[in-house]
């Protein structure tokens, strides 16, 4: 009997995605062996390329540019309260450390068959899950807010603990953000033009989309009641893209109001002695990329001019 071997794209096992999702598999990604982490092609980083320049012709005229490292200070993520929300994401890094000569000897456990991670010991990082997290500690620093807040445009490498074989959920993400600090009023007059601009950057991009109320994905029961309650408050909207299917499309762009905590836990203030408030408009950077190219198709050349054009590609 001839039992039918499922055709290899030197990558992951991805058969169980659909059909349509098969090219950008083995296309533009190169596996790394784990899933939701992989290599990417030349064409895959023009486009993200393309889009970051695309969201900087955007960019609110007052906003501040920040670049920021893939990892961040450990004490920073539990002083936000990061433990209690979603302590299921947390990538930590860890370290060997000690003299030479403890260090020499966790390392030949791995010769010898051992397990040299049992002598890991966590360092004072974390890898960052968010790319606007950094900012607040750094906003704050400078003291009083000045009465027109503050916009900040931040990125980074971001990651959560959620492998997936899904090609729309990786491990370890691009994120690019527009941060804004001030009165809830200020947060109102930021978030609600940029649901309608970040559609108009779908639109130019020639991707489908609908804007829908989300929830953040908070961690137990108590989560699930603080998700029902950022819904019913409406904190949290989502950009969604049908990539795997339209059945359950794809967020890639969110608009957030996190209120007052941010402010709470960094001290933001305003020269009333106001708690400040923040919101961000995340772009997810490989999300989007992996939504054009399902749209358009895995050859840049074949894109709609229109497309090509807005992306300058
Ligand atoms: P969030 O803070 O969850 O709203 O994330 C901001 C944006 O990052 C989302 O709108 C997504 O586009 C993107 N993102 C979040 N999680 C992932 C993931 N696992 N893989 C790829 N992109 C992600
Ligand atoms: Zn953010």
């Amino acid at each position: 009997m001839n039992i039918a071997t499922p055709i290899a794209h030197g990558c992951c096992d991805h058969r169980f995605e659909p059909e349509h999702l098969h090219p950008i598999v083995s296309k533009l990604f190169m596996p790394s062996g784990v899933d939701g982490v992989y290599g990417r092609t030349g064409a895959y980083e023009s486009v993200i390329e393309a889009l970051a320049a695309l969201i900087s012709r955007h960019r609110p005229e007052s906003a501040e540019v920040f670049r920021f490292a893939p990892v961040m200070p450990r004490a920073s993520l539990e002083k936000q309260g990061y433990l209690q929300s979603f302590p299921n994401l947390i990538g930590a890094v860890s370290t060997l450390m000690g003299t030479d000569r403890e260090i020499s000897k966790s390392a030949a456990k791995h010769e010898a068959g051992g397990d040299w991670t049992e002598d890991l010991k966590p360092s004072d990082l974390v890898l960052a899950p968010a790319a606007c997290y950094p900012i607040y500690p750094i906003a704050a620093e400078r003291g009083v807010v000045p009465d027109q807040g503050y916009i900040f445009d931040v990125a980074a490498d971001c990651f959560r603990h959620e492998p997936s074989r899904h090609v729309d959920r990786f491990q370890t993400f691009r994120m690019r953000e527009y941060v804004r600090i001030g009165t809830p009023a200020q947060i109102q007059a930021f978030r609600e033009p940029w649901i309608a601009r970040a559609q108009g950057i779908a639109d130019v991009i020639g991707l489908t989309y609908t804007v829908d109320v989300a929830n953040d994905p908070f961690f137990g029961r108590v989560g699930a009641m603080m998700a029902n309650q950022q819904r019913e408050d409406a904190l949290k909207f989502e950009l969604l893209v049908p990539v795997r299917s339209a059945e359950s499309p794809t967020a890639c762009m969110s608009f957030n109001y996190h209120k007052e905590h941010f402010g709470e836990v960094w001290g933001l203030h305003n020269a009333a002695g106001d708690v400040l408030h923040t919101g961000c408009v995340a772009f997810g950077m490989d999300r989007l990329a992996v939504a054009l190219f399902v749209t358009h198709g895995v050859t840049i050349s074949d894109w709609p001019a229109s497309v090509r054009a807005a992306l300058n590609l």
